[in-house]
């Protein structure tokens, strides 16, 4: 899976900016520079799109999900690529629990009778959509076994917000099956929240005005979603627990592992939950009454949207094969002749919910171009200084599954030789999107300044940062795109294969992929395949080829740097702005809840009371109190002037050679830099989840949240939390600082005066 539309990810990477750091060298030896340069030549003239677009055609060829014939055949055909390009390669396999639908039904039963479709219909135009044999029914992975019967709730899109609506409107989902459409959060969310609130059941459904024909012609004359496709997806809740298999929490679900039963496994859903088309939902809509759903609320159907409850009356049926099923991941390495023991791992899963062409393939191809590449690269002779391991995930789309586990059960070595990993998971015509590390956000925006962009022929740098100045909201904005060097990266959330590698091993992490241009409604339904891909997306496959090609520089530059390229100013500069929304969020609490406080003493909702529409005050609440941050602003100071030291220190060495001892010691603590902002204990109520500055949100899922012990403390309303979390991320800045200042003594001491 990935972030549901690209515009997100090229909003992240284009977020705010500010102040100008000091300019610095990236590299620190210039003494091999022109053979550097010559190798990359080589690389990035290799990758080529008829490759992308055959192997495409290969691998999505037939429905290649998690425990599937052909995802089966997908893991060999890949070993085999590997191998024959000259990498050690092999195949490792887990044992997950991987719930597959048994019975399926949604009827209504008031005030009329009818049996919903729950069916994608294949079309003419489009070879691979009538595989049915061998397509997975449309169902969210996950959800609990479950028969109930209740009347229907629009809940819009199921945030917690939502529901604070439906309070002041008097109506509640006790009992109810909650009725939420698709977006806004990640999916997961919705029957989570509508269980909080006392629903039964929850169905979801794709409106048309979020990826259907509001936003254009429907497949297959256009690229949207049409009347009768349906977004499969996880709901595992992953984000209060852990991703991977639900068995196996934090250990790799091998044959022996110890399991727990499927009855106690914290991350499944409380409720019955299925995903819905917009031809089946119209129908339960139109036949709600009770109040208008608020304006922001109504969907693109040609029906008034009210709310309900009922008198549309639904049973929900659903019974899943609780089976465990095995993934496959297809793990290549070339052994690096220098520093074996320092390894750069990348990586895009190769399983998908059904044909899965854009989603992952589009990646997939160019990963499989650069590991060519570099096979091509070593029958010339060169070989990587570090050790590079390429990972073909599979189970990623039921919940990360064949990365968790194994990263669970590789987590000491990992830890140990990690450098950074580089993962992407789809790809389109457009922008590049990167998020991921602040220490290596100087590196990606210096990879990204070296690579031309397919259509506009400028560094696609260059077209990305010109994307950002015309999204702009004001001049001051404009003004840092302007004057900053680089260009920031978003911060990682989750809904991809590198979370373990953030949250759980603390490896520095970038997630990469092209977009912007092309819109689409076809993610995780049937008619994501070849025929749409060629179509309507990158049919050219030239965005692949810069894919390939800005990837594998990067894995290339980190393999064969003598000093690896991380840097702490961009660390400082992005802390200082997360301290920054931090406040801001305090402060804008405490004025929203003070003044509806004070709006309800005024008795305002009262006197407003339109007795025809009636509408309930909210509550009164606790106004936040204030908060220590001063432990935080202290240790972002200290960061900066550590991060300005090893900055100078760095700047000193450039051009001259430096003992290999030296280089050793710094690379040990620059590989180390990311497990330093992680602590053993994890977050409140979420061990796994370790990482003090990233942690996907407990109530968006997918989305990241900053400095998340101290932001979720502010968000979920437990004030008593906040302090001292805010004293645990304070720690971790100060042991990073330390760490930095280690590093620059180093170099200090290598530099003549
Ligand atoms: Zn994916």
């Amino acid at each position: 899976m990935r972030a549901l539309l690209v515009a997100t990810a090229l909003v992240s990477f284009l977020a705010s900016a500010a102040p100008v750091p000091a300019e610095e060298p990236t590299t620190a030896s210039a003494a091999s520079a022109g053979a550097v340069r010559e190798v990359e030549g080589r690389f990035l003239a290799i990758p080529r799109p008829d490759n992308m677009r055959e192997a495409m055609r290969r691998l999505s060829a037939r429905p290649h999900h998690v425990g599937s014939a052909y995802g089966r055949e997908n893991a060999e055909w890949l070993l085999a690529r590997f191998r024959e390009w000259g990498w050690e390669a092999r195949i490792e396999t887990f044992d997950v629990l991987f719930p597959t639908p048994k019975e399926r039904l949604v009827e209504m039963v008031a005030p009329t009778r009818f049996r919903l479709a729950l069916e994608e219909p294949a079309v003419p135009v489009d070879p691979t959509s009538g595989q049915k044999a061998e397509q997975l029914p449309t169902y969210n992975a996950y959800s609990i076994d479950g028969d109930v019967t209740g009347p229907l709730v629009y809940v819009n899109y199921g945030l917690p917000e939502d529901y604070e609506q439906l309070d002041r409107l008097g109506i509640s989902v006790k009992g109810a099956i909650a009725l939420s459409r698709y977006g806004r959060s990640w999916r997961g969310i919705k029957p989570k929240v509508a269980a909080e609130h006392g629903a039964v059941g929850c169905l979801i459904y794709s409106d048309p005005r979020d990826d259907g024909y509001f936003e254009g012609d429907v497949f297959p004359k256009g690229s949207m979603r049409p009347k009768d496709g349906v977004q499969r997806g996880s709901v595992m809740d992953f984000p209060s627990s852990s991703p991977g298999d639900p068995l196996t929490p934090g250990v790799g679900a091998t044959k022996e592992a110890k399991r727990l039963a499927v009855s106690e496994a914290p991350s499944l859903t409380r409720i019955p939950v299925l995903p819905i088309s917009y031809g089946d939902a119209q129908p339960l809509l139109a036949a709600l009454e009770g109040p208008m759903a608020p304006a922001d609320w109504r969907g693109a159907l040609p029906i008034p949207y009210h709310v309900g409850p009922g008198p549309a009356k639904v049973h929900l049926k659903v019974a899943f094969n609780w089976d465990t099923k095995p993934v496959h991941d297809v793990v290549a390495r070339i052994p690096g002749a220098e520093r074996p023991d320092e390894w750069v791992v990348r990586g895009n899963h190769h399983d998908a919910w059904v044909n899965g062409a854009e989603d992952p393939v589009s990646a997939l191809a160019a990963m499989l171009e650069e590991a060519r590449a570099f096979g091509l690269l070593l029958k010339q002779g060169w070989k990587p200084k570090r050790t590079i391991v390429y990972c073909a995930w599979d189970g990623e789309e039921p919940m990360l599954l064949g990365s968790t586990e194994w990263a669970e059960a590789h987590a000491e070595e990992l830890r140990q030789k990690t450098v950074a990993y580089v993962n992407t998971d789809a790809n389109g015509r457009g922008y590049l999107g990167v998020s991921g590390a602040p220490t290596l956000e100087r590196f990606v925006n210096d990879v990204a300044r070296d690579i031309e962009d397919p259509e506009a022929k400028v560094p696609v740098w260059k077209r990305a940062q010109a994307r950002a100045l015309a999204d702009a909201s004001s001049p001051e904005r404009r003004k840092e795109i302007r004057q900053r060097k680089d260009l920031r990266l978003g911060a990682l959330g989750s809904g991809s294969d590198y979370t373990a590698f953030v949250d759980y091993l603390g490896v520095a992490s970038l997630n990469l992929g092209y977009g912007g241009e092309d819109d689409g409604g076809i993610y995780h339904s049937i008619y994501d395949d070849f025929h749409w891909y060629t179509h309507f997306s990158d049919s050219d496959f030239v965005y692949g080829r810069a894919l390939a090609q800005t990837v594998g520089l990067a894995v290339l530059r980190l393999a064969d740097a003598e000093l690896l390229p991380f840097d702490f100013s961009a660390l400082a500069d992005t802390t200082e702005e997360y301290l920054k929304d931090l406040k801001r969020l305090l402060q804008r609490r405490q004025e929203e809840v003070g003044e509806r406080n004070r709006l309800i003493d005024e008795g305002v909702f009262q006197a407003i009371l339109d007795p025809r529409r009636p509408t309930l005050a909210p509550p009164k609440e606790e106004v936040p109190p204030h908060l220590n941050f001063a432990p935080l602003e202290n240790a972002v100071e200290e960061l900066q002037r550590s991060a300005g030291r090893y900055a100078k220190a760095r700047a000193g060495i450039d051009g001259r050679a430096v003992p290999p001892d030296v280089l050793s010691r710094v690379n040990a603590l620059l590989i180390r830099s990311e497990r330093v902002l992680l602590s053993p204990e994890g977050l409140p109520r979420r061990p796994w989840f370790k990482h003090l500055l990233y942690a996907p949100g407990v109530y968006a899922g997918y989305g990241a949240r900053t400095m998340p012990g101290a932001r979720e403390a502010i968000e979920l309303k437990r004030y008593s939390e906040a302090d001292p979390e805010i004293a645990r991320i304070a720690k971790a800045l100060q042991d990073e600082a330390a760490l930095a200042d280690e590093a620059a003594a180093e170099l200090e001491k290598a530099t003549p005066r």
